[in-house]
């Protein structure tokens, strides 16, 4: 409709609370075609498109249609008879539902709801619906994000707070055992533009300083004061050195050893490759070592790394490390350095980590990712994810499997 026309109200545009409306559901054996026939059908009636729902799952489609009631008397029972003749034609259930007006307007306070469960069991997602309903809250759409390597499904929820939403289903996340991130909606979420992770147990599998440690013969030693730091137990920065100083003497060779022992966690490739494809930038902090985070920045691209650098004297450890100690506060500090110097603000950060180390770190991002993390890490944050597969971040930012795997194949 042209701004020239007369200005006298136009139907269907925007359906005013009384307009007469219809819900037309489709049911039945997805093939091409349906939707086009439908609105053939309904082209016959002249009447205007409010809104449109199709899903289709495992071959079934579902295909709603709000369109405005032609006016006319025995116009909507002409309709009704066309539609439900073009219908079984085609072998499809049709129900057409008359009454007022558009959707009712979805409530403040939304949120997108994410679940990966490994399986996703009925049962949780009862919890989870129930739990959700129980504060409030509206499921207002439901659709699934990746079958693989979890079943990742987002819930868009209105009427609740994120927060309450958050303190409501936590609960069931730990007894059900499947992940439940809860991140506020808008458009902030679609302008996260830096992701950084820690790297020991976050990137990759391994804590540096154990493999070091295995080849200087002092493993169990350094295990135990890791676990205990990474509990909080112990402050970061003395049991960085009190573990360093074990070191001392190593031959530096141990160097290019340990970074062709590091294993990366399951996803991390497909989840750095993906973020830098959407044009996010990609760090790394660890309160390990520069000798192993420079080579994974490289083998990476990634554009930002910092860690603790292990200083070598004629060609051996000194037991000593050199510079900036990189702990807690000194993550955060760097996650600021980083969201700076790409020019993100820090709402529109993600960082991802396992220990206590990365508390402050994680809540200073926009999105704070407890990954596989110790329970005061995992409580602290404001998600979690417990299945052992860095990609599936990609899906609390409400990425979908199958963006992933298009954008793949388009590469190849
Ligand atoms: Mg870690």
């Amino acid at each position: 409709m042209s701004a020239s026309q007369t200005p006298t109200p136009v139907p269907g545009a925007t359906a005013g609370e009384d307009t007469p409306t219809l819900l037309v559901k489709i049911f039945g054996k997805d093939r091409p075609g349906i939707t086009a026939g439908l609105f053939e059908t309904l082209a016959a009636h002249s009447l205007d498109v409010i809104d449109i729902e199709q899903v289709v799952t495992r071959g079934r489609i579902t295909l709603c249609a709000l369109v405005t009631t032609p006016s006319g008397s025995g116009a909507e029972g002409e309709l009704r008879a066309t539609v439900h003749t073009w219908a079984e034609s085609l072998r499809l259930q049709a129900e057409i539902i008359s009454g007022r007006g558009d959707n009712r307007p979805r409530g403040t306070g939304r949120s997108h709801v994410t679940v990966l469960g490994h399986p996703l069991t009925a049962e949780a997602t009862s919890a989870i619906a129930s739990r959700i309903t129980g504060v409030g809250g509206n499921i207002d759409r439901i659709f699934r994000l990746a079958k693989y390597p979890v079943t990742a499904v987002e819930f868009a929820v209105s009427g609740a707070e994120t927060e309450a939403l958050r303190t409501a289903l936590a609960p069931e996340s730990a007894a059900l055992g499947v992940d439940v991130a809860v991140v506020a909606a808008g458009l902030h979420r679609r302008a996260q533009r830096l992701v950084v992770m820690d790297v020991d147990s976050t990137l990759i599998q391994d804590e540096v300083i154990e493999l070091f440690a295995a080849h200087a013969g002092c493993a169990e030693k350094v295990t135990e004061v890791t676990a205990a730091a990474m509990r909080g137990e112990l402050d970061f920065e003395q049991s960085l050195h009190a573990r360093v100083a074990l070191l001392e003497g190593l031959d530096e060779s141990v160097v290019d050893k340990v970074r062709s022992e590091v294993r990366l966690t399951p996803g991390a490739r497909t989840l750095i490759r993906t973020l830098k494809r959407l044009g996010y930038q990609v760090g790394v902090v660890s309160g390990g070592f520069t000798q192993v985070t420079d080579d994974l920045k490289e083998r990476l691209g990634l554009d930002f790394a910092s860690a603790n650098t292990l200083e070598i004297v004629d060609g051996r450890l000194t037991g000593r490390v050199v510079g900036e100690v990189v702990d807690r506060a000194g993550k955060a500090r760097l996650l600021r350095r980083f969201a700076e110097e790409a020019g993100v603000p820090l709402a529109q950060t993600v960082a991802i980590g396992d220990g206590a180390n990365d508390l402050d770190m994680l809540n200073t991002a926009g999105l704070g990712v407890a990954f596989n993390a110790k329970p005061m890490v995992r409580e602290a944050a404001h998600t979690a994810v417990n299945v052992p597969f860095l990609d599936t971040v990609l899906y609390l930012l409400g990425i979908t499997r199958e963006e992933v795997e298009a954008a793949d194949s388009g590469q190849g």
